[in-house]
């Protein structure tokens, strides 16, 4: 199985980020712009936190606040959890079903590198299975 550095040389190491001082409302604009659901907090080149849409969900809507008052860094997580390149995709899975979230930054020593989504993870694990069936299907009937 793929490496998370493998995986993001085939993704892309492009992030989406947003600064801890933008409207909650200017950074779902963004995520919705670009169809994403989170995006990195970046304050120059440090992670500052990350936000996704749950944050907008559970500490905007539910709580009747104004996305458009609200600074990011009022309803961001600052506690990011990140991956390493040499962390296997399984690793990854299990951090994420284990935390709760579907969002993992890929750092390099204080470098981002990319941004991982347990779609990427899930469409990555599908291939790879999908490639063992084939290779399988081909032993038995060969
Ligand atoms: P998500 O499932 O990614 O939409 O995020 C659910 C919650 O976890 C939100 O409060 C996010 O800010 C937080 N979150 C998402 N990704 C991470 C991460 N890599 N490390 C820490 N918190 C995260």
């Amino acid at each position: 199985m793929k490496t998370v550095g493998e995986l993001i040389k085939s993704k892309g190491s492009n992030v989406l980020s947003t600064t801890p001082d933008s409207s909650v409302y200017d950074a779902i604009v963004k995520m919705a712009h670009h169809e994403i659901g989170a995006l990195l907090v970046m304050e120059g080149d440090k992670v500052a936190g990350i936000f996704s849409e749950r944050d907008y969900a559970r500490k905007i809507i539910l709580q009747d606040k104004s996305s458009k008052t609200t600074q990011v860094s009022e309803i961001m997580t600052s506690n990011v959890n990140y991956a390493e390149p040499d962390h296997s995709i399984e690793q990854c899975m299990s951090l994420m079903t284990q935390k709760r979230f579907r969002h993992l930054p890929v750092m390099d020593g204080d470098t981002v590198v990319g941004m991982l989504s347990i779609g990427d993870l899930v469409k990555e694990i599908i291939s790879e299975q999908q490639s063992t069936i084939e290779m399988l299907n081909t032993y038995i009937t060969a």
